[in-house]
């Protein structure tokens, strides 16, 4: 697994450097895209997610920076659930899917992503195009396996909310989705 130091465009905290590392690694695309990782308290609706640095977006798009928020706990019923104590190869996943959306975002104009934000927090169809987009381009990225554990983590762990698990399944590739892109990539060859 190749592994390459974060840069000094990637700010990514401690706790989750060698996680953001290994996932940063799978898009060398975004090496020089100024991406930072933030741990919050909550994220409402989510666990995770990907936003352009509101101060950026008059920039312009190959200016824009971009923020990667990760919320301290997962949803769950009756247990504290660190984010921190989520098995690595689960976080990578999870990483993975979120630089997923920084790729979408990065081919978007400034318009078209505040239209963007518009859409999703309103139309559940967009929420699914927006979700099932970045899943594609994790894959794309060979990201497949980490992808799929993150998966099976959330929806086959007792203790994550029915509520969470059901977004997942609605807005989210399948597993089956997942390994169908993977054979279509296998059989058109190595290239991207
Ligand atoms: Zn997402």
């Amino acid at each position: 697994m190749a592994f390459v130091p974060l840069n000094a465009q990637h700010l990514v905290p401690d706790a989750i450097k060698e996680e953001a590392g290994i996932a940063l690694s799978h898009y060398p695309e975004l090496a020089d895209t100024p991406i930072t990782f933030k741990i919050v308290k909550k994220i409402k609706q989510s666990t995770m997610r990907a936003q352009p640095k509101f101060n950026s977006l008059i920039k312009g798009r190959q200016k824009r920076a971009y923020v990667i928020l990760i919320s301290e706990h997962i949803k769950i019923s009756n247990q504290v659930f660190l984010t921190q104590d989520v098995p690595k190869d689960i976080m990578i996943g999870w990483l993975g899917h979120e630089l997923g959306h920084v790729m979408d975002y990065r081919e978007r104009s400034t318009l078209n992503l505040i239209w963007f934000g518009l859409k999703y927090y309103f139309s559940g169809a967009y929420i699914k195009e927006a979700e099932r987009a970045a899943d594609t381009f994790a894959v794309a990225h060979g990201m497949h396996e980490y992808i799929l554990k993150t998966k099976r983590f959330i929806l086959e762990n007792a203790d994550i909310e029915e509520k969470y698990k059901a977004r997942i399944r609605r807005y989210y590739l399948s597993p089956e989705e997942i390994m169908a892109i993977v054979k279509k990539r296998e059989a058109s060859g190595p290239s991207s």
